[in-house]
């Protein structure tokens, strides 16, 4: 008789449990009568049944488990329908913002009115006229339309559109300083998130930065002290993430402008959010319109289209013509060019400003940023009746409307805080950060505050369709 020992049959027997494993093809063909083909793409099911297989097989190997077991009907064929439907799926999806921040950078800025949807719908699914003369059948600028627009919203001779702002910016300085001196105050070289930073674009626009003055205090005569035969331009940066308070000074534009062209020299100014409409009589502190900072007769300005604004993402230059011409003529222009469903988006939403009156309420940004307390309070009541109804009443669901504070976030007007009243709530027995991330994770993500160990559903940035929602959610959450 011939003895095995242990660790020899016990390789045996993996071996045996191995080559029960099925080919591919085998469950290529139990997909097909399973009716996961042609639900999914057939090489994408290969795929997913080759990873789970090797998955399988890791299982055996370590922990010395049945193919059987693993491969059993009710194991292995929901698992991979799962990994399938996540695949398919967007991975860019809707999610509903209850943390209050309106122009939230991680959640895409601004939501767009619905009358811009449409318009980038009915231009994206067909043919347009994005360079084309209707009129006389013949070759024209994609531009013409959205260039006027703005040149009348902010009082400029000219204006142009690319990528987004950090291209704007970009595209000016190399347009109008490459191989020159740029002058920018020191309390101004800020850092706008990622890669932006006002010192590195200058050098990527190919010119020198001349930093002048103090981090808290610039004076005009560090500005006028810094120009020499080198000085390309004057750039202004709005400090749109952070402030200097205290002992600070800067000169104000006007003068800077008389500097500029004392010494024949453009002022420019990234202004990052760029409002078109004066917000003050809305409460919200004194930023300048981009018409009154034009007024000022700074050269050119850049801004955001997905800031203050409420449109699509772009970068929006306003001023003089023949710079506008300049950037217009720079290679760099094609490369940072929009396209033509950001160009229809981007004309719908302008269109709304030429009426100030009813602006605000065509605008979801500017409306979440204005709608005043009475209505945030009702709408934080009827979310809280909602919820209530939702889950049946269930005594384990705690909840108080109370104040609170949104912020307009986004590099616009970031400083910011603006009351609110928000819905509190939580479920007896969870921890909040348990909830909080439940509602992140669930195929309609719901992004909330934690204050104090309590939910936060701000009602300034949650649209009215999205409350049932809100309450289905809260329903999943008493059952966690
Ligand atoms: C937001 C911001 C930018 C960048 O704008 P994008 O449109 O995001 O590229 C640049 N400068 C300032 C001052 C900003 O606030």
């Amino acid at each position: 008789m011939v003895t095995i020992n242990s660790e020899e049959s016990g390789k045996k027997r993996l071996q045996s449990e191995l080559a029960q494993l099925p080919a591919v093809d085998e469950l290529l063909r139990e997909a097909l009568l399973r009716e996961f083909l042609p639900r999914f793409p057939r090489p994408l099911v290969a795929d997913e049944i080759r990873k789970l297989l090797a998955k399988v097989k890791d299982k055996v190997l370590r922990e010395n488990l049945k193919v059987r077991n693993l491969l059993a009907a009710e194991i292995f064929w929901p698992e991979l329908e799962k990994n399938l439907v996540e695949f398919i799926a967007p991975a860019l999806k809707k999610v509903i913002n209850a943390s209050g921040v309106v122009i939230h950078t991680n959640l895409g800025r601004s939501p767009l009115p619905a009358t811009a949807v449409e318009q980038i719908a009915a231009v994206a699914a067909g043919y347009s006229n994005l360079e084309y003369d209707l009129n006389t059948g013949s070759r024209s600028i994609r531009y013409v339309n959205v260039e006027d627009l703005l040149c009348r919203l902010c009082g400029t001779e000219a204006a142009m559109v690319v990528n987004n702002n950090a291209g704007a910016v970009l595209l000016a300085l190399s347009a109008l300083a490459a191989g020159r001196e740029v002058v920018v105050s020191r309390g101004e070289l800020v850092e706008i998130g990622g890669a932006f930073r006002i010192p590195e674009i200058v050098t990527q626009g190919g010119a020198v930065l001349r930093e002048v003055g103090a981090t808290n205090r610039t004076h005009l005569r560090d500005y006028e002290a810094a120009i020499n035969e080198e000085t390309a331009l004057l750039l202004k940066v709005h400090t749109s993430n952070y402030r200097i308070a205290g002992f600070t000074y800067q000169p104000e534009m006007r003068e800077l402008v008389a500097l500029g062209q004392k010494y024949d020299l453009p002022v420019i100014e990234d202004l990052g959010s760029g409002n078109l409409l004066d917000l003050k009589a809305f409460g919200l502190r004194g930023e300048p319109t981009v018409a009154e900072t034009m007024a000022t007769g700074i050269a050119l300005a850049t801004f955001s289209g997905d800031k203050l604004l409420g449109g699509p993402q772009a970068g929006i230059i306003v001023g003089r013509r023949e710079l506008v011409e300049k950037l217009k003529k720079h290679p760099l222009n094609r490369a940072l060019r929009i396209d033509k469903m950001t160009l229809a988006g981007l004309e719908a939403v302008l269109k709304y400003y030429l009426d100030p009156a009813t602006v605000v309420d065509n605008i979801p940004t500017l409306r979440m940023l204005t709608v005043g307390a009475d209505e945030l309070k009702k709408q934080a009541q009827r979310l809280r009746r909602v919820i209530k109804r939702s889950c049946f009443a269930s005594a384990r669901l705690q909840m108080r409307v109370a104040t609170s504070v949104s912020r307009a976030g986004g590099g616009a007007l970031p400083m910011v805080e603006l009351d609110t009243f928000a819905l509190f709530l939580r479920v007896q027995g969870q921890s909040t950060t348990r909830l909080e991330e439940y509602l992140r994770l669930r195929s309609q993500p719901i992004v909330v505050r934690i204050v104090d160990d309590w939910l936060v559903f701000d009602p300034r940035t949650i649209f009215a369709d999205e409350f049932a929602e809100i309450g289905r959610a809260c329903r999943e959450l008493l059952s966690l």
